[in-house]
């Protein structure tokens, strides 16, 4: 399964953030293919399609679909040169596909800065750096490899050196990487090279309670909004100390909870929603009447694979998939009607799920 890594420089709140993701866990029965692993903490996904089909369908179960962070403690000024835990948390970031950066943006006197005082931008950069420095380090390494390929004129050195000189350059004007931009060939390149840069970037700004309601007095927060947009990474406030009491509630008194917070929906759940969708993810239901449950799938994925994200032999003898989406069957109130009206589709192997889909499969055993 796909994962989103929480980082961020010593107390800032990571710890706090990871505390309620675990709190607020899913019901890992219902997920037995989850890892399992002290630094993954599995969510279930909010989606207010799951709450609909349910009322709809009435069964006996609903299942929402659920994803993974991983906490990767020890970032410090100097990683990339192997200090402290540096490595180690380098090589933990290599696993991960998403970096979800949590960033200081509370004002505590009580609480020690690592730098001396609260500066959200300066504590970005010294993470990125750590990182742009970790990737500069790899490309230097597979440059001096193509040089002497490409001077022995190998075509596909020939063809991999202006690439790299490119990733180099963005590099030491320390750029991470994926401000770069890549062709369908080049982008296989770069894959192989394993960078820590080229992995979508999200900033959880963590604030203080006073600022969760109405954020747009922090300061801190704007500069991160404006540093983010120059870098193409989308920002989400937090505040870690209350989500950790949210994550203990659930239904009615979650909401009264937030309502009296004055905010529509937590911070962490935004923050659910937000990797999810970074990392490309999208939803499709099934729903019978023992179960109603979301599934997630890669966005571009064909049927015959959504299947086998249930099971492997719904791939392998996949037939056809009963298809209707989520909006034809809530307008037509349930799957009679809509199959009446002509809204529900038999689709063939090539068909591309899309978000929102409900389906049933059929397959050979
Ligand atoms: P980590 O080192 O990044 O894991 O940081 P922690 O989660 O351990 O938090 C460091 C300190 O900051 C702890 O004392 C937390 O209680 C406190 N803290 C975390 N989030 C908030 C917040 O939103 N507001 C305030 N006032 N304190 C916070």
């Amino acid at each position: 399964a796909l994962t989103a890594g929480i980082v961020g420089l010593p107390n800032v709140g990571k710890s706090t953030l990871f505390n309620a993701i675990t709190q607020a866990g899913a019901e890992s029965a219902n997920y037995p293919f989850c890892t399992i692993d002290p630094n993954v903490g599995i969510v279930e996904v909010p989606d207010h399609r799951l709450t609909k089909l349910t009322e709809l369908v009435q069964p006996k179960k609903t299942v929402p679909t659920a994803f993974e962070f991983t906490d990767i403690a020890g970032i410090v000024k100097g990683a990339s040169k192997g200090e402290g835990l540096g490595n180690k948390f380098l090589a933990h970031i290599r696993e991960v596909d998403a970096i979800c950066q949590v960033v200081r943006c509370f004002a505590d006197d009580n609480i020690t800065h690592v730098s001396g005082k609260v500066d959200p931008i300066s504590d970005i950069e010294v993470i990125n750096l750590e990182l742009i420095l970790a990737d500069l380090e790899s490309v230097d390494k597979r440059i001096g490899r193509v040089e002497k390929l490409a001077k022995q004129k190998d075509k596909d050195a020939l063809a991999e050196f202006p690439l790299l000189s490119r990733l180099k350059d963005a590099l030491e004007s320390e750029k991470p990487a994926r401000t770069v931009e890549f062709t369908d060939e080049e982008a296989k390149v770069v894959k192989g090279l394993h960078l820590l840069t080229t992995k979508p970037m999200l900033y959880v700004a963590n604030v203080g309670e006073d600022d969760v309601a109405d954020p747009s007095g922090n300061e801190y927060v704007q500069k991160v909004r404006e540093f983010a947009a120059k870098d193409n990474a989308e920002v989400i406030v937090v505040c870690a100390k209350i989500e950790e009491e949210i994550a203990e509630l659930e239904g009615e008194e979650k909401e009264m909870f937030l309502s009296e917070l004055g905010i529509e929906e937590s911070g962490l759940d935004q923050l659910i929603r937000a990797a999810y969708s970074l990392l490309g993810l999208a939803t499709y239901f099934t729903a019978g009447v023992q179960e109603v449950r979301a599934w997630t799938f890669r966005r571009g994925m064909k049927a015959p694979q959504c299947a086998g994200v249930i099971h492997s032999d719904f791939e392998r003898g996949f037939i056809r998939a009963e298809t209707v989406s989520y909006d034809d069957l809530l307008a037509g109130g349930s799957m009679a009607a809509a199959k009446e009206a002509g809204k529900v589709r038999l689709e063939g192997k090539d068909y591309e799920v899309k978000d929102g889909d409900v389906i049933h499969f059929r397959f050979n055993v």
